[in-house]
């Protein structure tokens, strides 16, 4: 920080703390020494010692004497004072004698704080002066980023989409000489952590122009005006980059592009608004030839304002998406390229990190090389992957495990065998990877993990069952220990079995009440929402029953695997043999 490199400010507080000092001080002593009885004064009058005599408005008068002192004394305040100190030949003045002693410290002090005062407003205005500007926008670099195309795994279709972006940014006269006008913004939309960002970047180097990064809520968190004010200086700088090309990126678009909710836009979100008018206006500007492209990330397009997505504006919209088993393949070894890797099979560990982001895996990895590391391995190995899996997924295992009373390790044990049995015989394709009663960071008492299968649709069948083996783990503590005895521990089991169900009657048209009606689009009519809330109920009751009939079933097996469990705390996939 240079906040402290002007230190000329410190002379003005110095002076000013010394004049007042001695301004104290002055008048201290002179109240103090020199004051003296009424009577004394009419002494010294008749002795003829006096030569001057200030009266003022105060209740003190101040005396001169012959020699030089002075004094001061009380008022009289009557009415021929004046005149009776005149005619004994004594000088009556009615301003206060100027005293040198206590006039310079005075001046001085006024002086130094005028000094201070005038320092302050200049550099206020330095600064609000440099808050308006980009400068100040720490996240602004032109960047030199050397990422490419190669640099991103899958997401090919997206790719695809942006490389006539690249070709516009390299030729913009060929396209223009075609009358065609290039996308003046492109919305890349998606879960975080899939490369959006990654994405841009690459954009800009492969057409080799530089890359301007914004964040939305760059603009909002600052004084009115201000973010209006940046987003026009961000353009002016773009435009000014070599020969007018630029790529700007603007992260978390919806900051500023939220979908303005009627009512609400009259109060609190102008500033907001002006940062929007601000961007539109900017992004209308452009002259078709030009190589400014504007690219923006969120996570969800149904957030943002209609303004923001009409045609040369925000007109080009690309869906990144998580990635599928073969991009995850490419992204573990584009992460593993710098790494010293071991034995690892990368097409299992593809196949086990469904529904992971790239960011996750890129994650995974870099614990996995972490925990290596601290190893003093020479190489990454499988179990070093596999330490950092669970990791990512439950959080590091609490260490201190010692607390955990016999009969709370019991419960766990069966409650996870019974989510793990349900599993074993209505999802029979999604392997068990994982069972642990060791308590997690994050709070569950223990987990067992599933590879879920990469499926784009999920049928009424595949999410009944999701439910039974959400249920199993409280069904298992009820057959075991009784209905007494049920804990607290299926609480997020009951909640997401809870959602599950509600989704499938209300949004699915999986259901009887609602049949093929959606919830949403019907809130306005008059639903009668005890009856929805019965289907539910009963739906899920039904299910907890068959759970229960299930593992009463395979009461051998749930008394074995958790007896495998308390054990060892945890079993791996190829542990689990009943
Ligand atoms: P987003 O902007 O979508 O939130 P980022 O672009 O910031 O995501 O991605 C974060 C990190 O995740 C990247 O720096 C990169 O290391 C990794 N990553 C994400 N997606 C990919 C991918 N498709 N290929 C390679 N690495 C990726
Ligand atoms: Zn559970």
């Amino acid at each position: 920080m240079k906040k402290y490199k002007n230190k000329l400010w410190i002379i003005p507080i110095v002076t000013a703390i010394l004049f007042g000092a001695t301004l104290i001080f002055t008048n201290f002593s002179s109240r103090t020494t020199n004051y003296k009885p009424y009577v004394s004064f009419l002494e010294d009058t008749s002795n003829k010692k006096i030569a001057n005599v200030y009266i003022g408005d105060s209740s003190k008068i101040t005396i001169k004497l012959k020699d030089g002192k002075t004094y001061q004394t009380d008022n009289p305040r009557t009415d021929n004072f004046k005149e009776d100190l005149l005619k004994q030949n004594i000088n009556v003045s009615e301003d206060l004698p100027v005293n040198l002693v206590t006039l310079i410290p005075s001046l001085g002090l006024i002086a130094s704080i005028a000094v201070l005062i005038f320092m302050g407003v200049k550099t206020s205005a330095k600064k609000s002066k440099k808050a308006m500007s980009v400068e100040s926008m720490e996240a602004l670099v032109a960047e030199d980023s050397d990422y490419t195309f190669e640099d991103i795994a899958g997401n090919e279709e997206a790719k695809e989409s942006v490389q006539d972006i690249v070709d516009f940014l390299k030729n913009p006269e060929k396209y223009s000489s075609y009358g065609a006008r290039m996308p003046r913004g492109v919305i890349l939309y998606g879960e975080p952590g899939t490369g959006k960002t990654l994405l841009a970047k690459a954009v800009a180097s492969e057409a080799n122009v530089p890359f301007y990064a914004v964040s939305g809520s760059d603009f909002i968190q600052v004084y009115v005006g201000v973010g209006a004010s940046r987003i026009r200086q961000l353009f002016k700088k773009a435009r000014e980059s070599s020969n007018g090309k630029a790529v700007i990126f603007i992260d978390e678009i919806d900051a500023i592009g939220k979908r303005r909710d009627g009512a609400k836009s009259t109060g609190g979100s102008d500033e907001r608004d002006q940062t929007l008018n601000a961007l539109l206006t900017e992004m209308s500007g452009f002259k078709d030839s030009q190589g400014i492209v504007v690219m923006a990330a969120t996570n969800r397009l149904d957030m943002l304002d209609p303004a923001l997505l009409r045609p040369g504006r925000f007109d080009r919209h690309i869906e990144i998406m998580l990635p599928d088993r073969c991009a995850r393949e490419k992204i573990i070894k584009l992460h593993l390229a710098n790494k010293p890797v071991g034995n690892i099979d990368i097409c299992e560990l593809a196949q086990k990190t469904s529904y992971f982001s790239g960011a996750k895996i890129e994650n995974l990895m870099n614990e996995a090389a972490i925990l290596a590391c601290k190893a003093d391995s020479k190489l990454i190995e499988k179990e070093h992957v596999d330490k950092a899996f669970s990791i990512i997924l439950a959080g590091y295992e609490k260490k201190n495990r010692s607390y955990i009373e016999d009969i709370d390790k019991k419960i766990t044990a069966y409650h996870e065998a019974g989510h793990a049995i349900v599993s074993m015989k209505v999802l029979p394709n999604e392997k068990i990877s994982k069972i642990t009663i060791i308590p997690s960071t994050k709070g569950a008492g223990g987990y067992t993990l599933s590879i879920p299968e990469d499926r784009m649709y999920q049928n009424k069948r595949y999410l009944k069952n999701r439910i039974m083996v959400l249920l199993g783990g409280r069904a298992a503590e009820e057959i075991i220990f009784g209905e007494e005895f049920i804990t607290t521990g299926a609480h997020s089991d009951l909640k997401q079995s809870t959602k599950i169900a509600i989704n499938m009657i209300t949004q699915y048209g999986m259901g009887d009440t609602l049949g093929l009606l959606n919830v949403d689009e019907i809130s306005n009519l008059n639903l009668n929402q005890d009856d929805v809330l019965g289907e539910c109920k009963e739906f899920v009751d039904s299910i907890y029953s068959d759970v229960k009939k299930l593992l009463i079933l395979n009461k051998d097996k749930l008394e074995k695997l958790s007896n495998m469990l308390l054990e060892k705390e945890t079993l791996n996939s190829e542990d689990i043999v009943l």
